[in-house]
């Protein structure tokens, strides 16, 4: 292997969770990751450590200026015990396209994948086996150098850390359940030339006030609305949205506002693969709207890391809403859902390559 890593083993370790009662993102495994970068020297010092609090300089550019960036990826364990990621090259890849567009260096495809297999090949242990669970893993990067001007930091920190994460649908059994969606039509998430196509922190703390209308509505998410003329559908929540019509599956175009997301890309190939007819092409809301008065709109549904697949069962505008079919999972949600959940956790045969083993 071209990429090695020191690792040093906890003393103490964690009981595990109990794997009936996992909620998303609360516990952390034993260990992470940690690399630094410095200008003068490139990225060094990747290491494997006893999972715990850092210390940073207060003046550091992250806490002012929120040079930062996210990834959010999953390890699966297969039902022969193996242990597997999804598509890891594609978070890599995005990792580089958020790091150029916030000054941030670059890191190799290789490095960050390696260091992704590393700290999940320790915390193997820490895969739940239970039916919908599996280890989130969240690796991030933050401007660590004590400088208060406004200007791309020399110092960076690299870190992944493991959560075990369970189902995210309360569904007895397993699967997905409908979720009723509020339109935004006055907060926006991202503009054009702005940074909604990367992975950075200031794009979820600035969503938080549109989360708190949906759940004024009694939504668990937003749709979110082009900047420019509240128009266009764009995201739903921190996911992708898709819309059928017809026979046609919609979503919206990859124009920096929208996050490429890996599970976004697979839903295309996956539609393309079944011969379906699927378009990357702007979609206005008043179009959905009118497509349901006809009769036309059949499914609507998300697509993310964390839930796969989300249905759709009702849109709730400020005043009027608007049921989705028959409210309920449709039938090509579920077909996604099962096939890339199958893909993912080695139940299916991974027929398109996606799998990457630990
Ligand atoms: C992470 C994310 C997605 C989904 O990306 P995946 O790679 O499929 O998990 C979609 N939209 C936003 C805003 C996101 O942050």
């Amino acid at each position: 292997m071209k990429y090695t890593f020191d690792i040093q083993r906890t003393t103490t370790p964690k009981a595990k969770p109990d794997p009936n009662t996992l909620k998303f993102g609360r516990t952390f495994s034993d260990h992470m990751f940690i690399m630094e970068y410095e200008t003068s020297k490139g990225w060094y010092d990747g290491r494997i450590i006893p999972y715990g609090p850092i210390s940073l300089d207060p003046a550091a550019s992250v806490f002012h200026y929120g040079q930062e960036m996210f990834e959010g990826m999953k390890a699966y364990r297969t039902p022969d015990g193996r242990v597997q990621l999804f598509r890891p090259y594609m978070n890599a890849e995005r990792t580089r396209k958020t790091n150029e567009r916030m000054c941030m260096p670059d890191i190799d495809p290789e490095l960050f994948v390696s260091a992704v297999k590393a700290i999940v090949d320790v915390e193997r242990d820490w895969i739940p086996k239970k039916e919908g669970t599996s280890l989130y893993i969240r690796p991030f990067i933050i401007a660590s150098e004590a400088f208060l001007g406004v200007q791309s930091s020399n110092q960076y920190k690299f870190m992944i850390i493991c959560s075990p994460v369970g189902p995210y649908f309360d569904v007895p059994g397993g699967g997905i359940a409908s979720t009723k969606i509020y339109v935004e039509e006055e907060l926006i998430r991202a503009a054009r030339g702005g940074v909604g196509y990367a992975k950075v922190g200031g794009n979820y703390g600035g969503s938080l006030k549109a989360q708190e209308n949906a759940a004024a509505h009694g939504c668990s998410q937003v749709l979110w609305l082009d900047a420019h003329e509240h128009s266009y559908v764009e995201e739903i929540g921190a996911a992708n949205a898709f819309f059928m019509i017809g026979d046609e599956v919609i979503t919206a175009p990859l124009q920096g506002t929208i996050l490429p997301g890996v599970t976004r890309a697979s839903v295309i190939e996956l539609l393309k693969k079944w011969g379906m007819n699927i378009s990357e092409r702007p979609l206005r809301i008043s179009e959905v709207v009118k497509a349901s008065e006809d009769g036309a709109l059949k499914e609507i549904f998300a697509s993310g890391t964390a839930a796969v697949i989300t249905p759709v069962g009702e849109l709730k505008f400020s005043n009027s809403n608007l049921v989705v079919g028959d409210g309920g999972v449709g039938p090509l949600a579920q077909k996604l859902y099962d096939a890339l959940y199958g893909i993912q956790t080695g139940k299916l045969e991974d027929d398109m390559n996606w799998t990457v083993e630990v």
